[in-house]
């Protein structure tokens, strides 16, 4: 009984999932992807499992700020910074800490064992986000820190902004913003099937169904809605 009412609980909280605006997370990632987001196109249900160790990755955050919050070392300036208000892009920023000397974006993942054990450096989507942090936050240096969720062990990167990636990054958010605002689906990643993303993605049947290249979205919801008859 209480299995059901909790996966219910989770469920129900994504449903009406349109997005309406970039955040950091989507730096790199798949156009096409955050495209069918906006548009709130039909996807995969996510399993409500999936969707608790998302909230399990919020209560590592909090467990992570607690000794920082409490230590003389480090001096938690701010924690959960939102990036100044712009048109383009939303996000926060787990904490800017200080160590006495220079401040630093800090940013928390947390991952299983499997993945941990083989992290000899930083990953390179979670580079990317940081890189936007620094980009629009003061700090010009971030760090970030690794939790292992079945063993709580710890590893941690520095990285430096690099004012060309940032922009790299921006660029094609720009020009997927002009693609959403007219009604033009992006072409797949190159490496499509076999990429990460195409894997995990949501919209995987659709994008398959849409063929490689740019696609007038009203035509093409057309046919989804025809043959889904959503
Ligand atoms: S299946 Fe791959 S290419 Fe298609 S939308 Fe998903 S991530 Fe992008």
């Amino acid at each position: 009984m209480l299995k059901e009412f909790i996966n219910k609980y989770y469920l129900d909280r994504q449903k009406d999932r349109a997005q309406h605006h970039f955040y950091i997370s989507d730096a790199g990632k798949c156009s096409r992807a955050i495209f069918f987001k906006f548009k709130n196109a039909p996807r995969e249900e996510m399993d409500a499992r999936i969707l608790r160790l998302f909230d399990h990755g919020d209560s590592i955050h909090r467990l992570i700020m607690k000794p920082l919050l409490s230590m003389k070392e480090v001096h938690v300036v701010a924690s959960e910074v939102d990036i100044p208000p712009q048109e383009l892009i939303r996000g926060r920023a787990d904490a800017i800490i200080s160590d006495g000397k220079d401040l630093y974006v800090l940013d928390i993942k947390s991952m299983n064992s499997m993945v941990f054990k083989n992290l000899n450096r930083a990953k390179e989507e979670h580079i990317d986000q940081l890189q936007l942090y620094l980009h629009y936050l003061d700090p010009k240096k971030g760090i970030l820190l690794y939790v292992n969720k079945d063993t709580q062990e710890l590893k941690e990167f520095v990285i430096k902004y690099s004012s060309p990636k940032a922009r790299s990054l921006i660029k094609p958010l720009t020009e997927l913003k002009t693609k959403i605002d007219s009604n033009i689906i992006p072409s797949r990643i190159s490496s499509w099937p076999d990429n990460w993303q195409c894997k995990y993605c949501p919209f995987k049947e659709i994008c398959g169904l849409a063929g490689p290249g740019n696609v007038k979205w009203l035509d093409f919801k057309k046919k989804i809605e025809a043959q889904t008859k959503i």
